[in-house]
């Protein structure tokens, strides 16, 4: 389906609202019936009716057509926040006495999800490095069920083969599940590849206005629905209608957002490289990347975030290069219009001298929608700060 459609036709009933270009935020709990039999009628298609805003809400719906479509897939659920759309994803797709396998180093919330909570309900995670699809093969039991991957990662970029998991998970009937916010649905077309189940954050590029915390679960009408009448329902952890009208408003501009952040992405990375503060940079689209071929197979477009390990362990010389930036803001997470820097150092206490899994002169940079003039020349005054 065309993108332009998608984005600006498809969904919306506009002869229902006036013919208001935005459609209306439909801010209501609840959805009254003039007969028994619609009432009926409406408990009949519980998916797709507007009974309670627990389950489907007309403002959400529009964002779920939207959000399919853009996967290439039959059916979509929005939620209240990325966590949540992972959360309920994997709980309907394991049960007691189930094995897991997750890549190494997933999203933190992820990573606990598995390790902690599923553990004290009898679900065991293997977390493999998903560099070689054997290193899966060799993690399979007969108990497996469910396949957790995440490519790249967002701190170290690594990716793993989707076309190559994807079929040898369903070989086996091991369900999958990847974690696509780093590319979008557009940037890679994880459905078309074979994946079950794709999940986004949407507080990242989705809606990218650094306003709105949402996930999304995207998949076949048969998943989704098994899920919609289970644990989403149950859990309830939806979005309001307010957040889907904005996140609608912000899905709009996604392709240009993404052309944008992808042409100043190259021109900072290029800029890194060159330099004699910088170490390496860790870039999923980097042409001297060891995974460069497979990224070009699989994604089609190189995104905003990368790190790099800057020349010096000096930490209160990486503090000062953070400091230093004007434009690059100093914050979690990513997606939105502003740039930021994230030092690993500050995942450590001041005086920490264990083990560190990100070592200190690595730094994640997003890049957002200044123009890469600005942001480099941000970048080289605070460089002087590394050597
Ligand atoms: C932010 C993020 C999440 C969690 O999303 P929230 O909307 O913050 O709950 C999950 N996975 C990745 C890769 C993320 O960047």
């Amino acid at each position: 389906m065309d993108i332009s459609y998608i984005l600006n036709i498809l969904g919306e009933d506009r002869e229902e609202y006036y013919g208001a270009i935005a459609p209306p935020v439909i801010q209501s709990s609840n959805f009254a019936f003039p007969t028994v039999a619609s009432l009926r009628g409406a408990f009949e298609r519980e998916t797709q009716a507007h009974l309670y805003t627990r389950g489907n809400n007309p403002t959400v719906e529009i964002l779920r057509k939207k959000l399919a479509a853009l996967a290439g897939a039959e059916d979509a659920l929005v939620l209240g926040s990325g966590a949540a759309a992972m959360a309920t994803a994997v709980i309907a797709s394991v049960k007691a006495g189930d094995h897991i396998i997750c890549v190494r180093k997933p999203y933190s919330w992820t990573e606990k999800l598995c390790r902690v909570i599923l553990k004290r309900f009898g679900v065991e995670t293997t977390f493999v490095d998903g560099l070689t699809t054997e290193s899966y093969t060799e993690a399979v039991r007969d108990n497996t069920k469910l396949l957790i991957l995440e490519s790249p990662n967002t701190f170290t970029f690594e990716l793993q083969d989707l076309r190559a998991l994807a079929s040898s998970a369903r070989q086996r009937g091991i369900t999958t599940i990847i974690d696509n916010t780093y590319s979008t649905p557009i940037g890679q077309r994880c459905i078309n590849m074979g994946i079950d189940l794709e999940i986004h954050s949407a507080s990242k590029y989705l809606n990218g206005h650094s306003d709105v915390i949402a996930g999304v679960i995207i998949g076949s009408h048969e998943r989704i629905g098994a899920i919609y009448r289970s644990e989403f329902m149950n859990l309830g952890a939806i979005i309001s209608p307010h957040d889907a009208w904005l996140m609608l408003r912000g899905l709009r501009t996604l392709p240009i957002r993404m052309r944008q952040i992808g042409e100043t992405t190259e021109a900072v990375v290029a800029f890194l490289k060159g330099h004699p503060a910088v170490r390496s940079v860790l870039y999923a689209w980097d042409p001297d990347s060891p995974q460069i071929a497979l990224a070009r197979q699989q994604m089609t477009w190189s995104g905003g975030l990368f790190s790099i390990h800057l020349a010096t362990d000096d930490i209160s010389r990486i503090e000062k290069f953070c400091e230093a930036l004007q434009y690059f803001k100093m914050a979690v997470s990513w997606g939105g219009h502003e740039s930021l820097i994230m030092p690993a150092c500050a995942f450590y206490p001041e005086s920490y001298d264990g083990v560190r899994t990100y070592p200190p002169d690595l730094v994640r940079l997003y890049i957002g929608l200044e123009s890469a003039e600005v942001l480099i020349s941000d970048l080289k005054q605070a460089l002087t700060c590394v050597v």
